[in-house]
C-alpha cells in the first residue's frame, strides 16, 4: 500500500535472472522453435552445394553422365533458393518477436506508470521516465532482437565442427578446442565493465532527456527566454554531454580492447594448430593438406562462432544494466487499483464527509492537522484561506491522488478506501486552474471524457461551458488542433474546454480550483456563466478566489494551517466577525466595492 509519504523507493533489484527477461519470450515460444527449425533446416541445406559439388566431380563427370550432372546443377540452385526462403521466413518471425517484445515491454512500462500513484511523478523528472520507456527499451532492441538466432546458429556450427574435427584427427581437435576456455576468461571482466558504463550513460542520458524536456518545452523555453538564459542553458547541456562522451568513448574502448583480445586468441589458435600439425607432419603422422583443412575449419567455423557468442555473453550482460532499469519501474509500487476487498461505488448521491484527517507529503510537515467537515448531496462548498493553508490537498484526498495519514474520507456511505479506484474517480470530476489539454482536436480533447458522446453531445457540452460560438468562429470549428497543451487558446478559453470535458463526463461530484489570474471581463463572465451548469445538481467542492463564488456557496469552510477553523454560509461567518470576516475585509472587500461600483 503507498503512503501519504509515498517516495519513488528504488528497490535493489541487484543481479537481474535471466530468468525474467526470458518471460518476455514466453508469448513466443512457437514462434521461436519454428526459427531454430529453419536455423536447422537452412544449415543442412548449407552443406549439401559442397556434397553435390563432390558428386559432380567425383561421380558425374569421370561417368560422362550428362543426366547426374544436369540434376545436380538443379539440386545446386534449388538447394540455395530453399535455404534463401527458409532465411527469409526465419528473418520474418525474428522480426515478429523481437518487435513483439519490443512493444510488450513498452506497453508493460506505460500501462504500469499510468497505475503509479501521483507523488511518483511529482518526485520524478519527467524526462527521467521518457528516457527509460524509450531510449532504454531501443537499447535492449539488439539484445532482445538477434540473440536467439546468433546463439543457436553459432552453437549449431560449432557442435558440427567439433564433431568433424574429431573424425578427421583427434589430437589436432584437441588441441584447437584448448583456445576456447582462454576466449572466455575476459567475459567475466569485460561484461562487468561494460555493465558498470552502460549503468552511468543510461543515468547520464537520463539528464540530458530532462534538461531537454523542461527547456525545450512551451513553459520552459518561454522562462528561458524571458530571462536570456540561453547560454546558460547551452553550457549545462554541454557540461552533461561531455560526461556522456567521455562515458560513451570509454565504452567503445572497452569493447574494442575485447574484440582486441577475442581476435588475438583465433591467431593464437592457428599458430597452436600449425605448431601441433607441423610436429605431427615432420613425423609424417599427418598431411599437410589435413593441417590446412583444420586451420579453415577452425577460424571459419570454431572460433568465429565462439567469439560471436563471446560477443552475445558480454552483449548480454551489460544490457542487464538496461534490464535492471526497466525491472525498477516495473517492480516499483502502483496505486491500489483494486485492493483486497474492495467494492464498486455504486451510482452516487454525493454526500461528502472527513473525519479527523490528517496528512503530509513528507514526513518533516504535516500539512493537514484533523481536517472533519460535511458536505451534502448537491451542495457548493467553498475553501477559503491563506496561500499554502491546504486548500488544495483537502480536494485532492477525495479522488485518492494522495491518501490521508489519518482518518477517514467518506462518500455517501462507504470509506473511499474500500472502494475500487475506477468507480470512485468514474464520478468526481476536476477543473483545475492549470488546464491540461492534449495536442490535438477540440473535438478529441472533450470526447477524452466520454469517448462515444455524439457530435451533438459535444456541441450541446461546449453551449453549456460557453464556449460554442467562440469553436464555431474558428475556420475548422471543432477540428481545430489546440496546440501543445492547448497554448494556442486563451486561459480562459481553455478553462472553458476544460469545464465543457467535464460536463460531458457529467460527475456527480466536483472539484473545482477556481483560476486565481485575472481574466478579462468578458472572458471571466463567459467562465462565470459556464460555471452555473456545472454545478447545478452536483456535489462541488470550490476552492475558490471569486467574491461572486464565495457568496453562492451553501457552505463556506475557512481553512488555516491545515485545520477548518469556521464553516457556514457568508453572512452568518461575517457576522461572527472571526478569521472570515479578517479575510473577507482584506481579500474580498476591494472586490466587492468594485462590483458595487
Ligand atoms: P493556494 O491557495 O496557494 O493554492 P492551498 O491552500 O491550496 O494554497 P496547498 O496547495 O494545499 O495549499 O498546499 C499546502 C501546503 O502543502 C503548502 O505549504 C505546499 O507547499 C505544500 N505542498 C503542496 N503540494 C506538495 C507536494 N506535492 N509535496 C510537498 N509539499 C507540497
Amino acid at each position: 500500500m503507498w503512503s501519504s509519504t509515498y517516495r519513488p523507493d528504488k528497490p535493489q533489484v541487484g543481479k537481474v535472472e535471466l530468468r525474467r527477461i526470458g518471460t518476455f519470450f514466453t508469448p513466443y515460444n512457437a514462434q521461436n522453435a519454428i526459427v531454430i527449425a529453419c536455423i536447422f533446416v537452412a544449415q543442412l541445406l548449407g552443406i549439401a552445394p559442397a556434397l553435390i559439388t563432390a558428386h559432380i566431380i567425383d561421380k558425374a563427370i569421370p561417368q560422362k553422365d550428362f543426366h547426374a550432372l544436369g540434376v545436380d546443377c538443379l539440386l545446386i540452385v534449388g538447394s540455395a533458393i530453399i535455404a534463401m526462403l527458409i532465411g527469409v521466413y526465419q528473418g520474418y518471425l525474428n522480426s515478429v518477436v523481437g518487435e513483439g517484445i519490443m512493444r510488450d515491454i513498452r506497453t508493460r512500462l506505460v500501462a504500469h506508470l499510468h497505475t503509479m500513484p501521483i507523488p511518483f511523478f511529482t518526485n520524478t523528472k519527467t524526462g527521467e521516465i521518457m528516457n527509460r520507456v524509450s531510449n532504454d527499451v531501443d537499447n535492449i532492441d539488439n539484445v532482445v532482437t538477434g540473440t536467439l538466432v546468433t546463439i543457436i546458429t553459432n552453437v549449431f556450427m560449432i557442435v558440427t565442427t567439433v564433431a568433424t574435427m574429431f573424425f578427421i584427427n583427434w589430437r589436432l581437435a584437441l588441441l584447437a578446442i584448448l583456445v576456447v576456455p582462454l576466449m572466455i576468461l575476459p567475459l567475466g571482466p569485460v561484461g562487468r565493465k561494460m555493465y558498470d558504463i552502460r549503468k552511468k550513460t543510461r543515468e547520464k542520458r537520463d539528464q540530458i532527456e530532462s534538461i531537454t524536456q523542461e527547456t525545450l518545452s512551451v513553459s520552459g523555453i518561454t522562462l528561458i527566454k524571458s530571462f536570456a538564459r540561453e547560454g546558460h542553458e547551452k553550457s549545462r547541456f554541454y557540461d552533461v554531454g561531455t560526461r556522456l562522451m567521455k562515458l560513451e568513448i570509454n565504452l567503445a574502448m572497452v569493447g574494442r580492447w575485447f574484440i582486441g583480445a577475442i581476435t588475438s586468441m583465433v591467431v593464437v589458435g592457428q599458430a597452436i594448430i600449425w605448431f601441433g600439425g607441423g610436429w605431427l607432419a615432420i613425423r609424417s603422422e599427418m598431411t599437410t593438406g589435413v593441417i590446412v583443412a583444420f586451420v579453415a575449419l577452425i577460424v571459419g567455423r570454431l572460433y568465429g562462432p565462439a567469439a560471436s557468442l563471446a560477443g552475445i555473453q558480454v552483449q548480454i550482460v551489460s544490457a542487464l544494466a538496461v534490464f535492471e532499469r526497466i525491472f525498477e519501474y516495473l517492480d516499483m509500487q502502483t496505486e491500489p487499483y483494486n485492493p483486497p476487498g474492495a467494492i464498486e461505488l455504486p451510482g452516487i448521491i454525493g454526500d461528502v464527509r472527513f473525519e479527523d484527517v490528517h496528512f503530509s507529503y513528507n514526513a518533516d510537515r504535516e500539512i493537514l492537522a484533523g481536517v472533519t467537515l460535511h458536505i451534502k448531496p448537491g451542495q457548493m462548498a467553498a475553501f477559503v484561506g491563506p496561500s499554502g493553508a491546504g486548500k488544495t490537498t483537502i480536494t485532492q484526498l477525495v479522488p485518492r491522488f494522495y491518501d490521508a495519514k489519518e482518518g477517514d474520507i467518506f462518500i455517501d456511505d462507504p470509506n473511499i478506501k474500500s472502494v475500487t479506484l475506477e468507480s470512485l474517480r468514474r464520478d468526481i470530476g476536476i477543473v483545475t486552474q492549470e488546464t491540461y489539454l492534449f495536442h490535438d482536436t477540440i473535438a478529441t480533447n472533450l470526447r477524452y471524457a466520454r469517448p462515444d458522446a455524439s457530435d451533438s453531445a459535444i456541441e450541446d457540452a461546449a453551449r453549456s461551458a460557453n464556449i460554442h460560438e467562440f469553436i464555431s468562429s474558428l475556420p475548422e470549428g471543432y477540428q481545430t488542433i489546440v496546440g501543445e497543451r492547448g497554448h494556442k487558446l486563451s486561459g480562459g478559453e481553455r478553462q472553458r474546454l476544460a469545464i465543457a470535458r467535464v460536463l460531458l463526463k457529467n460527475p456527480r461530484i466536483l472539484i473545482l480550483d477556481e483560476a486565481t489570474s485575472a481574466l478579462d471581463s468578458h472572458n471571466e463572465a463567459a467562465i462565470q456563466e459556464a460555471l452555473v451548469p456545472l454545478m447545478r445538481g452536483r456535489t462541488s467542492l470550490v476552492i475558490a478566489h471569486r467574491l461572486s463564488t464565495i457568496l453562492s456557496a451553501d457552505v463556506i469552510f475557512v481553512v488555516e494551517r491545515g485545520r477548518i477553523v469556521e464553516s457556514g454560509t457568508h453572512a452568518v461567518l461575517l457576522a461572527r466577525g472571526g478569521s472570515y470576516a479578517r479575510l473577507y475585509r482584506k481579500q474580498f472587500r476591494d472586490e466587492a466595492r468594485i462590483t458595487a461600483t
